[in-house]
């Protein structure tokens, strides 16, 4: 099978360099263009890393020698491949124009917040709400889009909406969730918070962060409605902390639901047992089981659990009753892979399952 082949804006960044690290031998996708800032254009790719290249393993060999475009500028983009993931860190405004200048033309998959909260476009996480594509085509003739735009829903977000979602999907209603967050440093891009800021301390504040979980959420479980989508009605309270671990965002959840509750041991098997379209459609990015609940007392932990399939699984843990709510649990994501590059590469697989890549 000739491969597709696909630009990665921001691939000199955190999630950029996730990409090209997850992208090697895909079965599916190539990279064929890499693109960041003007002040990395033209510069051959492992030249413009240089001192910054954090991944565990060397940069792809094909990769290497490519001479890095300015992400701002589509021609080569559109000579050079046919869909891009965006994974651009910028003004929010600038961002979604620039994502927007690309749809034109071609189909954008971004980490960026800029297009969230557009009510036409998807913001997806594959096992959770897959439907949400359909949204595209209308999309598409609103705007006169050759390709479209689908986005990832915030990094620490992906921990608990799986499994809070698990439970939605089997019937289950959700009411209200309190959720605290312990964020690792690898979310804060690079150089990130600064070393003095975080050793021996959790900063708790990330801008924008508790907002994100707030809303977010409510988007994903929403529904198309009137050509488009309409946000779910669940009251979230959400505490963001920034700690020192290097990836994997952990959030401990205290949830009420709204008609019954299960039992304990029905929602654990609920999890254990989850699959949902990735899983049928057999998605090469796609965990055999994306929800793994640890009896242990003392799991999930970041360092044991975040790597589990490749870093897409969820770590559940913790599961007991609440004095306040119904029921309490821990949940942890790995928020560069499942959160950001890992996420987006399962949900380009699943449009090019669905047909909507060429
Ligand atoms: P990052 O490490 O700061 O990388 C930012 C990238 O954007 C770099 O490639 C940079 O190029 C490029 N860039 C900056 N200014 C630009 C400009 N004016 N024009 C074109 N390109 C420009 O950020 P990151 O952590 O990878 O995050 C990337 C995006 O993913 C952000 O929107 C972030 O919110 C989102 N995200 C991050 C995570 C995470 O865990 N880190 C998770 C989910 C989503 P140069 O190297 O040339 O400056």
């Amino acid at each position: 099978m000739e491969k597709i082949k696909v630009g990665v804006l921001g691939s000199t960044g955190m999630v950029g360099q996730n990409y090209l690290c997850l992208l090697e031998n895909h079965p599916w996708f190539e990279v064929s263009y890499v693109a960041a800032s003007p002040q990395s254009a033209g510069k051959k790719y492992e030249q413009a890393v240089e001192k910054r290249w954090h991944m565990q393993n060397d940069i792809p060999s094909s990769i290497k020698e490519l001479v890095v475009g300015d992400a701002n500028s589509l021609e080569r983009a559109l000579n050079e491949c046919s869909f891009v993931f965006s994974a651009l860190e910028m003004d929010k405004e600038k961002i979604k124009k620039l994502e927007s200048r690309y749809a034109k033309h071609i189909p954008v998959v971004s980490n960026a917040s800029a297009h969230r909260w557009t009510n036409d476009v998807p913001m997806l996480i594959p096992e959770i709400n897959p439907e949400h594509l359909d949204i595209i085509k209308e999309q598409q003739k609103k705007h006169k889009f050759k390709g479209f735009i689908v986005v990832k829903p915030n990094c620490t977000l992906q921990s608990y909406t799986i499994p809070v979602g698990a439970l939605i999907k089997s019937g289950y209603e959700v009411n209200k969730l309190v959720v605290t967050t312990m964020q690792a440093l690898s979310g804060a891009g690079y150089p990130g918070v600064s070393s003095l800021d975080i050793i021996d301390n959790i900063v708790p504040y990330i801008s924008g962060e508790e907002e994100k979980n707030e809303q977010e959420p409510l988007k994903i479980f929403g529904k198309i409605e009137d050509r488009k989508i309409v946000p779910k009605r669940i009251d979230i309270s959400c505490h963001c902390n920034r700690v020192p671990v290097v990836d994997g965002h952990t959030a401990c959840v205290s949830l009420q639901f709204g008609n019954k509750m299960p039992e304990l041991e029905e929602i654990i098997q609920i999890w254990n047992n989850f699959k949902s379209v990735p899983q049928e459609l057999e998605l090469p990015t796609a965990p055999k089981q994306p929800i793994v609940y640890r009896a242990e007392i003392d799991r999930p932990q970041p360092i044991k659990d975040r790597d589990i399939e490749r870093g897409m699984v969820v770590s559940v843990g913790r599961l007991r009753e609440c004095n306040i709510f119904d029921i309490r649990f821990v949940a942890l994501s790995h928020n560069t892979i499942r959160g950001a590059a890992g996420g987006a590469i399962l949900t380009a697989e699943l449009l090019y399952a669905k047909g909507y890549l060429k």
